[in-house]
């Protein structure tokens, strides 16, 4: 079979997929594929902004020491130095690149306060920060000459076979083969493993899978950011995401009774206090009055400072019938990030020789086992531009063209996949590990995903999409439940 060759093989146009393009040298060919529209990412769908030490109030130490407190001390020191000393170079970068943060009347950036930090350090666009940057990167990315950028192109597979890279893509029904030394894994999220995420449809875990088939060393999946704060009227799947922001702007949290209860379990940090500690008060205050009710309030502010500051928050719950700047809007916790994930050095290298990984589907270690608000793009942004430097500094291009491999197996089956295994996976994630695990459903959990995967790893199913998100989702599944047995 005859692959195409490609220097650097990117899996994922997020925040990391992009800007690790844009920081490799013109010389490579880069192929880069996005398994959906291109704008199809969580990176798009981010909301608060990008935390980085950006003016003489704020020092490195306090945002390190803030990141370690949230991570629960469990963060890798040196990487999250890393990540503090050098985020506001890549924001600078944003700014060049065309990223319209807010700014203050005097021009300088206007820096949000969100839960866990002790200084305004997040610089946002509006509510809509993550759909700026992915739309100044996409422009600045579509029009490189050295980069195929393949959208609705979904990575089915991807092998080693001596020193290539081999990865079979879905793309307009068909298949097609691709070959490189070096690919970057920048796939993003797992949360479409729960029944509620903040997550958007790509994030089924596709770049953790292939590495884990691959033999690269996976760490932490079972450390899992729940974010509080997602509005909940029950009768969709879809939570969208109540920016914590809001409740930097004073917004409270309510009991089914309709009263604070925050003051109960963190007089201090009140509603401010880091996101799993707050999703953990809810579910206490759950247990406490038998009433999964709650209610986020901001109604007290003022309504026009409200709809400017927030104007996508602020429509999307209108059309869900609610008006958050006159009543308090339902809410509850949900599935929001993945703090572990591929094993990654200082560089974004994976334990496998060529293979890198930045963005959510990597783990650098820096946010320890519990990730401060805003860090993420942070994160995405660094790691990816030093995958990009190291690639930068040690690969050499391949002047072949196309790479021919006899004894590449072609896909045969034809059996569709079974019907209901992605819900059935959904569910019992959601019974065994939501904020807290549930000692007795992990381990029937876990049972019975060793008997859907090898259901999955029978013979005679056709490859497709579909069929390849549901083996990622379950080994996902798999690997957070083994962590907690
Ligand atoms: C609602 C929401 C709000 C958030 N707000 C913030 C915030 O304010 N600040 C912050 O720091 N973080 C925020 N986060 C987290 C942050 O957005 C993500 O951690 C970050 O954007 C991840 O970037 P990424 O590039 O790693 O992945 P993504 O942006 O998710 O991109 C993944 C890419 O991989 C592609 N892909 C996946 N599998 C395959 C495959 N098999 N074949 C081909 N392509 C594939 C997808 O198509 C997509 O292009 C938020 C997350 C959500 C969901």
């Amino acid at each position: 079979m005859n692959f195409k060759t490609y220097d650097v093989i990117i899996a994922g146009s997020g925040v990391a997929g992009l800007y690790a393009a844009l920081s490799l040298e013109p010389r490579f060919r880069i192929l880069m594929l996005s398994k959906r529209e291109l704008m199809t990412c969580n990176s798009a769908m981010a909301q608060g902004g990008v935390a980085a030490v950006m003016d003489g109030n704020d020092s490195f130490e306090r945002h390190i020491s803030d990141t370690l407190t949230a991570g629960g001390n469990e963060n890798n020191r040196e990487n999250l130095r890393v990540l503090v000393e050098q985020g506001p170079r890549d924001i600078e970068k944003l700014l060049e690149l065309g990223v319209n943060f807010d700014r203050k009347p005097d021009g300088s950036l206007s820096l949000a306060l969100e839960g866990g930090h002790s200084a305004n350090r997040v610089a946002h666009y509006r509510d809509s920060t993550g759909e700026q940057i992915v739309t100044a990167l996409l422009d600045y990315v579509r029009v490189l000459p050295n980069v195929t950028l393949l959208e609705n192109a979904h990575l089915l597979n991807l092998t080693k076979q001596d020193e290539n890279f081999l990865a079979h893509v879905h793309r307009n029904s068909e298949h097609e083969y691709y070959a490189a030394k070096t690919v970057i894994l920048a796939t993003g999220g797992i949360g479409r493993v729960y029944e509620f995420t903040t997550n958007g449809v790509t994030s089924t875990g596709d770049g953790i899978y292939f590495a884990h088939k691959m033999g690269a060393k996976i760490r932490d999946l079972s450390y899992i950011q729940f974010h509080p704060t997602a509005f909940a009227d029950r009768k969709s799947r879809e939570c969208f995401l109540i920016s914590e922001v809001v409740r930097g702007e004073g917004a409270v949290l309510l009991n089914h009774k309709k009263e604070r209860f925050m003051q109960n379990y963190e007089p201090e940090r009140l509603e401010l206090a880091p996101r799993d500690v707050v999703s953990k008060c809810i579910l206490a205050e759950q247990e406490k009055t038998g009433s999964d009710e709650f209610f986020l309030d901001v109604s007290h502010a003022d309504g026009d400072f409200i709809k400017e500051r927030f104007p996508l928050i602020y429509s999307r719950i209108k059309e869900f019938g609610f008006d958050i700047t006159k009543e308090p809007v339902p809410i509850y916790p949900c599935q929001h990030y993945l703090m572990g994930g591929i094993e990654v050095d200082d560089y974004g290298q994976t334990s496998i020789e060529g293979l890198y990984a930045a963005g959510e589907c990597s783990h650098t270690g820096v946010h320890g086992n519990n990730r401060l608000a805003s860090n993420s793009l942070l994160e995405a942004l660094v790691f990816s531009r030093r995958v990009a430097e190291k690639i930068n500094a040690t690969i050499e291009i391949n002047s072949e063209e196309t790479l021919e491999i006899s004894n590449f197996p072609k896909p045969s089956g034809q059996a569709p996949k079974p019907e209901g295994l992605r819900r059935e996976i959904r569910g019992i994630m959601q019974n065994a590990y939501f904020v807290t695990p549930d000692y007795e459903a992990v381990k029937a959990g876990l049972a019975r995903i060793n008997e859907i995967i090898t259901t999955l790893e029978t013979d005679g199913f056709e490859l497709t999409p579909e069929f390849v998100e549901t083996k990622a989702l379950a080994t996902i599944a798999l690997l957070i439940l083994k962590e907690l047995t």
